[in-house]
């Protein structure tokens, strides 16, 4: 899974040309217009970030999750949609790779690598976010196919992506509930609609979309590890992929909120001389600088335990927490050092303000994410 460390280097030096070259100097104007950057998605797929966690031997690059955190950051630190088109795709990818059949591997990995395939993952409905053993989208089998019906929302990459595992209710009498859901592959076909493209306060040019499935039929070969009543287990296994993702693109917000601020405050004067040396902006730049720094620790740890295969629920929570908290807060901090600048989509701190707040609610809020901290500190205490 791991490859040596200057081939890693290499990565992140690529990325990181892209970054400035490529996605810099267009976020702010597709942010604006809430513009899909279809051009990025293609460069995208030449850089091989559709296959970036999926193994070698099925045509990803076999990224561990330290190398995909620092990625993540580096895009996050200049503009946080494009990452989530390809991070909710590897969170499909990666539930296939643990829980799906050897035939389901070979099949869809290598289309996931390479983007031919690509979406995300469908698990909210509109009256069910955080208790998910909460939805109602039914499958029912059908001979060798299942016949879905029901209303994802907030499904990332649902318009634009072909493909989505989808979580669903085989049994909608089991008890507990979880006992009777089941996760499918599904790609789009007559009977799987977009309801509509969300409006949203940031995270923009990602499209957000309910979808609609009316009698949709899917083959049961794309019922993942082929067996029912397993999908809560498999979304749950991947969500720990997901939190340190989230993690990741908030330390990357945080320290790209800070950075902004820094050079304003370099440059602005008031006073005679530059704010930077005024000390109420001081304090303001060294909280924001230590936060971001304690945010980037926090994701390390999580992904270093990940790519040891030791449990890392707890980290991962606390990393997810910290980052994401610690990227509204510098967002909001930087806003301050911009004074009346910062309103203005001249300048790009605004879009960190909007966009910032998604990471306290996606992979699990916060709220939800302290309670999982705290059962496995009783759990590890035990
Ligand atoms: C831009 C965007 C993109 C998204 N992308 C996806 C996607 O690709 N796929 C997908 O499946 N979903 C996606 N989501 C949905 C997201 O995962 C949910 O919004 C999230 O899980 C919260 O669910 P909810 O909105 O139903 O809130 P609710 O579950 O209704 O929660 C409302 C509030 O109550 C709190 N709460 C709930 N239960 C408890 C409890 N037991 N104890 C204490 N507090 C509690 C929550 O923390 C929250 O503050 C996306 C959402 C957004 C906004």
């Amino acid at each position: 899974m791991s490859h040596d460390a200057s081939v890693e280097q290499q990565i992140l030096a690529t990325i990181d040309k892209w970054v400035e070259q490529e996605l810099r100097p267009i976020a702010c104007e597709f942010d604006q217009a809430d513009e899909y950057p279809g051009d990025l998605v293609e460069q995208m797929k030449e850089l091989g970030l559709f296959g970036a966690t999926i193994s070698e031997e099925y045509g990803g690059l076999g990224l561990s999750a330290s190398t995909y955190s620092r990625i993540v950051s580096r895009i996050c630190e200049v503009w946080m949609a494009p990452s989530g088109i390809f991070n909710s795709h590897l969170i499909m990818a990666s539930c296939v790779e643990r829980a799906g059949t050897q035939a389901q591997k070979e099949h869809f990995l290598p289309k996931f690598a390479t983007g031919e395939l690509r979406g995300g993952i469908g698990l909210t409905e509109p009256d069910a976010g955080s208790d998910l053993q909460g939805i109602r989208l039914v499958a029912k089998k059908d001979g060798d196919q299942y016949v879905l019906n029901g209303t994802k929302t907030w499904i990332s990459n649902g318009i634009k992506g072909n493909c989505l595992a989808v979580l669903t209710k085989t049994d909608p009498s089991a008890s507990p509930p979880h006992r009777g859901m089941s996760l499918f592959i599904c790609e789009k076909g007559e009977g799987f609609s977009v309801g509509k493209k969300l409006k949203k306060l940031g995270y923009r040019s990602i499209d957000s979309a309910e979808l609609i499935f009316e009698d949709f039929s899917v083959p049961a070969d794309n019922l993942v590890g082929g067996e029912e009543g397993k999908g809560f287990q498999q979304v749950a296994g991947g969500l720990e992929l997901g939190r340190i993702n989230i993690a990741a693109r908030g330390a990357g917000m945080a320290k790209g909120a800070t950075n902004m601020a820094l050079h304003y405050a370099m440059d602005r004067r008031t006073f005679g001389k530059a704010i930077a040396e005024h000390q109420a902006i001081q304090l303001k730049l060294a909280e924001m600088s230590t936060r971001a720094a304690a945010a980037e620790l926090l994701v390390h740890q999580a992904a270093d335990k990940f790519d040891r295969h030791e449990r890392c629920d707890l980290e991962a929570g606390q990393a997810k927490f910290f980052a994401s908290e610690a990227a509204v807060q510098n967002s909001l901090d930087a806003m301050r050092v911009f004074g009346g600048y910062s309103y203005s989509p001249e300048y790009e701190i605004e879009r960190f303000y909007r966009d910032a707040p998604l990471l306290c609610i996606g992979e699990g809020t916060n709220e939800i994410q302290r309670m999982i901290i705290a059962k496995q500190m009783v759990a590890r205490a035990t």
